[in-house]
């Protein structure tokens, strides 16, 4: 059966030391992961439940684009754009009901993106009690860096998290100052969403979150994978 339009490109991400792609499904954030963000966003880090927003998948700026420094261009609507750095976690395999012990075998592998955010809209939404789709899944607000599989990374549990802009020290953390950690991540999702391959999961992001201008140039890590560096144009 023909489509009345040209179908979509499948979003997708590359792959450290491979021409191939992983395609995406859905990309899924948690909020609030880290407790120093927590607290410079005005709340209190308990171990609350966690919560989630949703990027489209067509919001990704991905790798294949970003090699060699990429373009993140300045979204309308706006003046006030933050990064945040986050490792993202790519599934596999999915299902509901994942039990917490066998929810690290969804993991594919893991890449380094940044969650960016028009804060002015986003904290609009949060005043009025409104989704926050403006703030967060608009175009190009999710630049992602390569895939490693985690049959070579391992889980990864600990580890430097940052982003430089313009060579200063921005955003630092360590996985392991995450409140929710990935498995916990993917068994609560997997009760409210039936998860699938080709999902991403945006892990949340250490404290340090702030303003981007245009020229400013990104440059983020996790360590043991490759990094991002994105120009803001
Ligand atoms: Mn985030």
């Amino acid at each position: 059966m023909p489509y009345v339009l040209t179908p979509p490109p499948v979003p997708a991400v590359a792959i450290a030391g491979s021409d191939d792609l992983f395609p995406v499904n859905r990309v899924y954030c948690v909020g609030r992961n880290y407790a120093a963000h927590a607290i410079e966003m005005g709340h209190d880090p308990d171990r609350d439940d966690p919560f989630f927003f949703k990027k489209a998948p067509d919001n990704l700026l991905p790798a294949s684009e970003l090699d060699g420094g990429g373009d993140f261009p300045y979204p309308p609507m706006t003046s006030d754009v933050h990064h945040e750095i986050e490792l993202v976690a790519a599934l596999g395999s999915g299902g509901k009901d994942i039990a917490l012990e066998n929810a690290m075998d969804c993991v594919w592998g893991y890449g380094v993106g940044i969650d960016m955010t028009r804060r002015d809209l986003q904290g609009e939404a949060k005043k009025a009690g409104r989704p926050w789709d403006t703030g967060k899944a608009f175009d190009h607000a999710a630049p992602i860096g390569r895939l490693h599989p985690a049959s070579e990374t391992g889980n990864m549990e600990s580890g430097r998290v940052w982003v430089d802009v313009n060579d200063a020290p921005r955003q630092e953390g360590d996985l392991n100052q995450l409140i929710w950690k990935i498995p916990e991540m993917i068994s609560y999702l997997s009760r409210l969403f039936t998860l699938q391959p080709g999902d991403l999961i945006f892990t949340g992001t250490p404290s340090g979150v702030g303003p981007v201008v245009r020229g400013d140039v990104l440059n983020g890590g996790v360590d043991g994978i490759s990094g991002i560096k994105v120009t803001v144009t």
